[in-house]
């Protein structure tokens, strides 16, 4: 771990809710846990934005695919995501 503490999320749940985004938004999750991501990001702003990022750049992606099964999200596109979430959290100042 080489990570600057400032640029940790300090919150434990926003890390579980990252975890297990790409399952709640694909359906994966079971009701209650699906129901507990809502609330957490319900009361997180940056969590939100992190999640309204996370859909555009599925979408835009899943529209580019002639193919309709979903690709898994670039790599790339996931560092620069996280690292944007990471940021709101460490303005959010938890
Ligand atoms: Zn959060």
């Amino acid at each position: 771990m080489s990570q600057e503490h400032r640029h940790s999320p300090k919150d434990p749940a926003c890390l579980e809710v990252f975890a297990r985004l790409s399952e709640y938004l694909d359906g994966e999750l079971p009701p209650e846990e699906c129901a507990a991501v809502e609330a957490h990001i319900a009361d997180c702003p940056p969590c939100v934005e992190f999640l309204e990022n996370l859909k555009r750049c599925i979408g835009a992606s899943r529209e580019m695919q002639t193919d309709c099964r979903p690709e898994p999200m670039p790599k790339a596109m996931e560092d620069k995501l996280r690292a944007a979430w990471m940021q709101a959290l460490a303005r959010k100042g938890a």
